[in-house]
């Protein structure tokens, strides 16, 4: 057996078809835009690993900084034991976050990062005496991942997790919010969508412990941009009905977006946040959950007195090490220059993509690039594609999309948008 044989015969692929697993690339180094196959063909990676790579790949100064660390001690529990890279990570990440967000809780994962967020939202409830509120509000077109709970917060239907509907806990869904990001704001509430979460909290406060929603961007339930004024009003009326609210920057965070944390562009602060992907500049993976002190100081004082969770590889020293490695680069380089120059090239190289055939919309914000087709893409083609376009592209559901490292060149960027085009034209 070849050792495509054995993957295909024997391992799982993330949404993948066990038995018909399409085509597979076996890849052998990956290194700044570029992964390499094990036959020396190379492939931009135009969707930096799934949101992570946002410095390209096996970065010279993170891969040091994990080396040392490496040298020291790769792992020790987080229960009474604490370390540098912990501690180092959590001063940058209190210093680079919004203020009063400071408190933060260290995972594995972005699922556990919402678990962990979600967990923290219904036990400040309790504190408060609020029994009831166990469920969450969100809109529909939302992705917070594949556990259980966060599955029951991302979108009932388009989202990956239709199949386990009767499965899932009961939550409430708000229709998205329906100004985007480009189009023109109004304060009247029957317009922006408003009216929907107003009529929601007077009648199911009492059942609600938090509100939560992917802001301005969301990722992986259909790559929509919405207004960031829909979260200021979403945010004054969960403040008056007691309802927390936890944004979800796992894919958004470290610049995406064209600002620092997609939050920024509403200038609104969640109660809670829940960070991951390119946390550590996709080396290795970690999460954290970060909330106020109000809301830190609730949970400790009440009568379970202690957070429910604690992960065994919590605040991995290594992946802690990366991550600070990967947020001195958000400083040393000119991170915004790089991704608003992304963006300007992606509009002008994408605009002709409206003109062809299928195409329903072209949109671009940040270092995100969406050409949105009337039909369900096929990522088999994409991938079967892949080599000869030079260029690594997984498209789902109807989008053709990329995200690619802010590194990425202007000539390389350009073989991005001319294979994510020759994509649309090859679809029939
Ligand atoms: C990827 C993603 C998650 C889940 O993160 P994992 O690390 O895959 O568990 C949650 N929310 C958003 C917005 C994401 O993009």
């Amino acid at each position: 057996m070849t050792a495509l044989e054995f993957d295909a015969r024997h391992l799982w692929h993330p949404y993948t078809n066990v038995l018909n697993p399409g085509p597979m690339h076996l890849i052998t180094e990956a290194e700044g835009v570029w992964l390499t196959r094990e036959d020396g063909t190379r492939m931009i990676d135009a969707m930096s690993s799934w949101w992570c790579a946002v410095h390209g790949h096996r970065h010279p100064a993170i891969t040091a900084a994990m080396q040392e660390q490496l040298r020291q001690m790769p792992h020790v529990m987080f229960g009474g034991l604490t370390h540098r890279p912990a501690i180092d990570l959590g001063r940058k990440l209190v210093e680079l976050l919004p203020y009063g967000l400071d408190r933060i809780f260290y995972s594995d994962s972005g699922s556990v990062a919402i678990e962990v967020a979600l967990k923290m939202a219904v036990q400040f409830q309790m504190a408060l005496g609020h029994t009831g509120r166990m469920q969450f509000a969100t809109i529909r077109g939302g992705y917070h991942g594949d556990t259980w709970k966060a599955m029951s917060v991302c979108d009932p239907e388009n989202g990956m997790h239709g199949l386990f509907s009767g499965a899932l806990s009961i939550q409430h869904f708000l229709p998205r919010p329906p100004i985007s990001f480009d189009q023109e704001w109004t304060d009247d509430p029957t317009l922006n969508g408003l009216d929907a979460l107003e009529e929601l909290l007077e009648t199911k406060a009492d059942q609600i412990a938090a509100l939560i929603l992917e802001p301005v961007v969301q990722g992986a339930g259909g790559m929509y941009f919405y207004h960031p004024k829909w979260l200021k009003g979403a945010q004054d009326l969960c403040k008056a009905h007691g309802i927390l609210v936890i944004f979800d920057e796992i894919a958004t965070g470290f610049g995406r977006t064209g600002e620092l944390f997609a939050m920024n562009h509403a200038e609104v602060v969640p109660d809670i946040i829940c960070l991951g992907k390119a946390l550590t500049g996709g080396h290795i993976t970690l999460a954290a959950t970060a909330t106020t002190e109000d809301v830190a100081r609730r949970i400790g004082e009440s009568e379970a007195s202690v957070l429910m969770h604690g992960p065994t590889y919590m605040a991995n020293p290594l992946a802690c090490s990366a991550a600070v490695a990967s947020l001195e680069q958000l400083s040393v380089r000119d991170w915004r220059a790089e991704v608003n120059a992304i963006a300007d090239q992606m509009k002008q190289e994408l605009a002709p993509a409206c003109e062809l055939p299928g195409v329903a919309d072209v949109r671009v914000l940040g270092a995100i690039g969406v050409i949105e087709m009337e039909q369900w893409v096929d990522p088999a083609v994409a991938h079967a594609l892949a080599p000869d376009t030079g260029v690594w592209l997984r498209p789902f559901a109807r989008n053709i999309y990329c995200m690619p490292p802010y590194i990425i060149s202007a000539n390389d960027l350009s073989r991005v948008t001319s294979a994510m085009i020759s994509l649309v034209k090859g679809i029939p």
